[in-house]
């Protein structure tokens, strides 16, 4: 069976199309600037990659030209042979503890929902809504980043507010990259052949967020009522003391929102490097000594250990330690400067593995007290395989 997954941004389109009898990825691609200038695709399919600069006014354009080029391109024969079509939702609020079927109940909930998520719903929104158009009978399905995350005790969930907050406003912890840590949660389960492992996952991104898993699932996770909040990233803060916002707002002669965007989108890396946003840029940054980078490598390792230690307690110990996403799944320096900070929990890494870059693998050594493994994450195989299991059900 073919399914296809998508992510729909507010001016972008990503999508895998996967053949499931394999899990195999038939073709890939991203439609970008939707709605802007300079609007273009490309597509990856058999080894190939052809790229187009095209007006794609907007979503509904872009779905009717990638089912257009699939079929041109002979990836598929027609578009009946899409079985399936699932979607990324960013939230799913309190609504959603697993993926579901998209009915017309659902796309409202997602409305509804903007509020949580206010520059992603509306956008796959109108995703779902494109694809509706063209393909009016293939069953779509939700898969939500927040769902992963909806099985934290309120001790987890609950900040220690007015609990008015709580009751009048949903304002509680939803987490984020749900997706992946499933899959990482799902695939070590798998491979290690065990349901009850305590594990400690770190998607470590551009955005990154560390998640405490027991018996597969999601005891706590350091993204917050927003993803701003839990460890330093590329360009977002993390966890600071909110009486800094009205301090900075008067000083700066700012509103609430521009200093939000200031924690958003020049904070973490950026903000503190002054240099670059990039993990890559920080590590060559400190390979030449470059203060700043040096900082920045240093408080966001510090924030990472944090969690990650907060995390042991939290389980009781930890059998896998996981690293994943951009700088997880790369970084050599990062994971190693990262696991020499938790000796003192018994965690080791095995330094010649730890040189592996892509790829399942285990990097701890063999008398590290819990176990450590690098695992590519990919969140668009999850989604496409909550699909094929709903649209099968
Ligand atoms: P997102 O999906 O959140 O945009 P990714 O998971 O693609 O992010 O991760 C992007 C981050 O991964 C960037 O900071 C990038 O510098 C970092 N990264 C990728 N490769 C490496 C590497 N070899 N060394 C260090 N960081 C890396």
């Amino acid at each position: 069976m073919k399914i296809m997954s998508i992510n729909a941004g507010s001016s972008s389109l990503k999508f895998s199309l996967f053949d499931m009898d394999k899990e195999e990825v038939l073709a890939s691609g991203l439609f970008e600037r939707i709605g802007i200038d300079q609007s273009n695709y490309v597509i990856k399919y058999n080894g190939t990659k052809i790229k187009q600069e095209i007006d794609l006014p907007d979503h509904s354009v872009a779905v009717s030209l990638l089912l257009e080029k699939l079929v041109e391109l002979g990836i598929i024969r027609s578009l009946s042979e899409i079985d399936g079509v699932g979607h990324r939702i960013v939230s799913g609020g309190d609504y959603y503890k697993e993926s579901v079927l998209i009915t017309d109940k659902v796309i409202q909930d997602l409305i509804d929902l903007k509020d949580f998520a206010p520059l992603h719903n509306p956008a796959h929104v109108l995703g779902i809504n494109s694809f509706k158009k063209v393909l009016p009978n293939t069953p779509m399905v939700a898969v939500f980043d927040t769902a992963f995350h909806q099985t934290m005790d309120e001790v987890s969930y609950l900040y220690p507010v007015p609990y008015s907050w709580y009751e009048d406003y949903k304002v509680r912890k939803y987490g984020a990259h749900g997706t992946s840590h499933r899959y990482i949660a799902l695939t070590l389960q798998k491979e290690l052949k065990r349901d009850d492992l305590r594990i400690i996952s770190c998607h470590l991104g551009n955005g990154g967020s560390i998640t405490a898993i027991k018996d597969g699932k999601c005891i706590d996770t350091s993204m917050g009522f927003t993803p701003l909040a839990g460890i330093m990233m590329g360009t977002r803060s993390g966890d600071i003391d909110p009486s800094i916002i009205p301090f900075v707002m008067e000083k700066e002669g700012k509103n609430a929102s521009e200093v939000i965007d200031d924690l958003n989108k020049r904070s973490g890396f950026l903000g503190l490097s002054r240099y670059s946003s990039d993990a890559r840029d920080i590590v060559n940054g400190v390979l030449e000594g470059k203060e700043n980078c040096i900082l920045a490598e240093q408080k966001f390792i510090r924030t990472v250990v944090s969690y990650i230690a907060n995390y042991y307690v939290l389980l009781g110990g930890c059998d896998v330690l996981c690293f994943t996403a951009g700088i997880g799944e790369n970084s050599v320096p990062f994971r190693m400067k990262i696991v020499e900070k938790l000796a003192c929990l018994g965690f080791k890494l095995d330094i010649e593995a730890n040189q592996a870059v892509g790829g399942f693998k285990k990097i701890s050594a063999d008398d590290s007290k819990s176990l450590i493994y690098v695992l590519p994450t990919n969140e668009e195989l999850m989604i496409a395989r909550d699909t094929l299991e709903i649209i099968n059900r």
